[in-house]
């Protein structure tokens, strides 16, 4: 095991993009590219979610896995979807199923080793009914908290010079809540529609056009949390049938959206999954990497080389370093397990059309 290959893991959004199209065009599957407009990658390529569509003509179910919402945390989705097709996980789907593999659906803070998008949003927190409900009172104030959300400036000169020290209380607070206050703080969830929020619209309304209306949906994050392990956090509150339903497919590992503590960074207002309608089943796969402090260490990190226009290269390196580290480790048997575990989650989304009916009304 320890010699198995990793290839399917990138260093750069070219690469993962690369080995991604070609191993659809491996397999003869076709790849529908929605471009970025106008904003290139670190290398001057082009940006685009693209998805590899393994979906039969009298597909009625499809079984939809998205990675890169938080942009960083695309390195590991990538590999699974890539993995996923050298393995030919999904090339044997039982009758009238199929299987949508959305890659990048945050492109540019992919490409950039950032969680936010090129405007600091952060997509999951993005997909709002109404931006001027989204009162900034509701969330934090990073202005009033602090400097240390917006650029880490405070912290460290309150800290006496150590970025590392006393980030606790009130970052908890934005990462569990977000906050629309600060475009250039943490977790900022934008004042109107991300692209990466109308290209996903689009996407679930290409495929309810096309008839499968019914859908199982898993979206691959990492992030704070026990190194290695998976949290399966529902996407659908306690109570309702679309949680009943994740229970049947993934059984008790799938956890409600808030419990054991804060709201998961994955399941804020204005998720992406709150785009998907009712009859719909969804999970958010969450890796562990690393404790919560040193996360929010990369992510201030990050967050100062954004907000500084990537000028200083040595801030910079220094963010990417952190950020690679803080949400794709160079851990082997980090990343191997990774592989194992969404295969068995996508497994299960598979089989669980059999048992659950994810009919619309
Ligand atoms: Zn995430």
């Amino acid at each position: 095991m320890g010699g198995r290959d990793l290839s399917c893991y990138s260093e750069s959004y070219r690469e993962a993009r690369t080995k991604l199209l070609a191993e659809s065009a491996n397999a003869g599957l076709p790849v529908i590219s929605y471009m970025l407009p106008r904003l290139r990658g670190p290398e001057h390529e082009e940006l685009a979610t693209d998805i590899v569509e393994i979906i039969p003509a009298s597909a009625t179910r499809l079984v939809i896995v998205s990675t890169g919402v938080h942009g960083i945390e695309g390195y590991a989705g990538s590999a699974v979807q890539v993995e996923a097709l050298r393995q030919g996980l999904l090339a044997n789907l039982p009758d009238g199923t199929g299987a949508a593999l959305v890659h990048g659906v945050n492109p540019w803070g992919m490409a950039h080793y950032c969680l936010a998008n090129e405007d600091n949003i952060d997509i999951n927190r993005n997909f709002l009914p109404a931006f001027e409900a989204a009162a900034p009172a509701g969330g934090i104030d990073p202005a009033r908290t602090g400097g240390d959300i917006v650029s880490g400036e405070s912290t460290h000169r309150s800290a006496g010079g150590n970025p590392e020290r006393g980030l606790a209380g009130d970052l908890h607070a934005a990462l569990s809540r977000g906050q629309h206050a600060n475009r250039y703080g943490l977790f900022f969830g934008g004042h109107k529609p991300a692209w990466s929020n109308t290209t996903w619209r689009g996407i679930l309304a290409r495929y309810a056009r096309g008839g499968c209306r019914r859908i199982i949906h898993v979206d691959i994050h990492t992030g704070p949390g026990t190194h290695g392990r998976a949290e399966l956090i529902c996407n659908f509150p306690q109570g309702t049938p679309a949680f009943d339903r994740a229970r049947t497919i993934w059984g008790d590992a799938a956890i409600p959206p808030a419990a054991g503590g804060p709201p998961a960074p994955s399941a804020p207002t204005g998720s992406l999954a709150s785009t998907l309608p009712d009859y719909a089943t969804s999970i958010t796969v969450e890796f562990g990497t690393k404790p919560v402090d040193e996360v929010l260490i990369a992510l201030i990190h990050a967050n100062r080389a954004f907000a500084d226009g990537f000028r200083d290269q040595k801030l910079r390196a220094r963010a990417m370093r952190l950020m690679r580290d803080a949400f794709c480790p160079d851990d082997r048997a980090w990343c191997r397990s990774v592989i194992d575990q969404s295969f068995g989650v996508i497994r299960k989304a598979v089989d669980g059309f059999q048992a659950v009916d994810t009919r619309p009304p």
